[in-house]
């Protein structure tokens, strides 16, 4: 690869978990990266509840020891209650006690990522919205951007659900559920019952997640299975004594998948790639996680040591293989808990396209660098 042709070695569109996770895993490999993200910070979004297993992920990007500083409650599981019947569901349990998941305020998590990035020399880019995509020969070669052109053998889509990249490439996402909208909101006050643990209450019309995010802020966020719209200031009866902390806010959580994550020159990762509804608790976890394997799979394509074809077939299959996954064990919890739109899914795993890895280095990496880690906790 003739690096000397390019700005860079790789061009990050995003500056949410899975773009930051991609660009400190390239720099801490000793790549040359660019990140752009267009909203300046702090810019508030939904995702605060992280599984346990998102600790080990965070110490291979070197932040595990900034977690305490951005964490308002840890919990021991989630309080299920649906279709009447009520039970809590712990994370699980090791030697060293139980297994306790946090609560993070985006805006600080985001921030805490990106700062990472830019103490190990990550050029980031803030605000600087991607525009179009440069191709040479229709290859992707870079991003012109609002702060100019900037070329790089890879592009990582990491802008969320925006699906950027793959929307300007004309790749099209396969979908696996009814249409889903998440409404969600915040509020300031005090709610004792979800002090220990976040609540989902549900049944076969809808569920609601409710959850404290530190001391005297809560987050509530629902979602119909019917399609059925709630007006635009609905918010749950027992938030409606607290202070609201912005206005409702909806998103399209429609479960969907990307029918290519990569090609040689460019990589999905996070919801860019694949997207799940918030009930399967992962989605930052997954965001990590594929920014953190991208990271290694385009080192192994930038130093010449694994062919970008085999490496961009790896990735499919493996992104597309751990979606399948947690797409056939949520619609099994919908189906077991008498939901009935959950029916028509095809929950047979598809065969994996057969990758054939000259080298071998393709399947060591994901074994040595993500085995543990993902063997775990996916
Ligand atoms: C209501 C709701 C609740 C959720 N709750 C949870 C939860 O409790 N736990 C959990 O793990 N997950 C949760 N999720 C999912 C979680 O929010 C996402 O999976 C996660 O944020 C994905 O991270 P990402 O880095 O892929 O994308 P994002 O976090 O969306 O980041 C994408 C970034 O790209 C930037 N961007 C977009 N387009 C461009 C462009 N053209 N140029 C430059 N920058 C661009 C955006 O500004 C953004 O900063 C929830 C989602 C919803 C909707």
């Amino acid at each position: 690869m003739d690096a000397g042709r390019f700005d860079s070695d790789v061009v990050v569109i995003g500056g949410g978990p899975g773009g930051s996770a991609t660009a400190i895993t390239c720099a801490l490999l000793g790549l040359r990266v660019r990140l752009l993200e267009r909203h300046s910070f702090p810019a508030e979004r939904p995702g605060e509840t992280l599984h346990p297993g998102v600790e080990p992920v965070l110490a291979q990007l070197g932040v595990a020891d900034r977690l305490a500083s951005v964490v308002g409650s840890r919990h021991e599981g989630i309080r299920i209650c649906w279709g009447g019947t009520t039970r809590f569901e712990p994370y699980g349990h090791d030697d060293s006690g139980p297994w306790r998941g946090y609560q993070v305020w985006r805006p600080d998590f985001d921030a805490m990522l990106l700062n990472r990035a830019r103490e190990l020399g990550v050029q980031v880019f803030q605000p600087c919205s991607a525009i179009e995509v440069l191709q040479t020969h229709g290859v992707v070669a870079g991003v012109q951007t609002s702060a100019g052109p900037m070329t790089a053998p890879i592009v990582v889509d990491a802008s969320g659900r925006s699906h950027w990249l793959g929307t300007k490439l004309g790749i099209e996402r396969s979908v696996h559920s009814p249409p889903l909208v998440a409404r969600y909101g915040y509020a300031e006050g005090s709610l004792p019952a979800l002090d220990r643990s976040p609540s989902l209450v549900g049944d076969s019309s809808g569920w609601l997640w409710t959850a404290m995010i530190r001391p005297g802020l809560y987050q509530w966020a629902q979602v119909a299975f019917d399609g059925h719209r709630y007006p635009a200031s609905w918010r749950p009866d027992e938030f409606r004594r607290l202070i609201p902390h912005g206005p409702p806010r909806g998103a399209d959580v429609t479960w969907r998948l990307s029918r290519r994550t990569a090609d040689p020159g460019w990589f999905l990762v996070g919801d860019a790639a694949a997207i799940l509804d918030p009930t399967s608790a992962k989605g930052i976890l997954k965001a990590l996680l594929s920014g953190i394997t991208t990271g290694k799979l385009i080192s192994a394509v930038v130093t010449g040591t694994a062919p970008a074809d085999e490496v961009a077939a790896l990735y499919n299959d493996w992104l597309s293989g751990w979606f399948i996954s947690d797409r056939n064990q949520l619609a099994n919890f919908y189906l077991s808990l008498g939901v009935p739109h959950f029916q028509s899914i095809n929950r047979k795993v598809p065969k994996a396209a057969g990758l054939k890895c000259s080298t071998g280095y393709c399947g060591r990496i994901v074994r040595l660098h993500l085995g543990k880690v993902s063997e775990r906790w996916m």
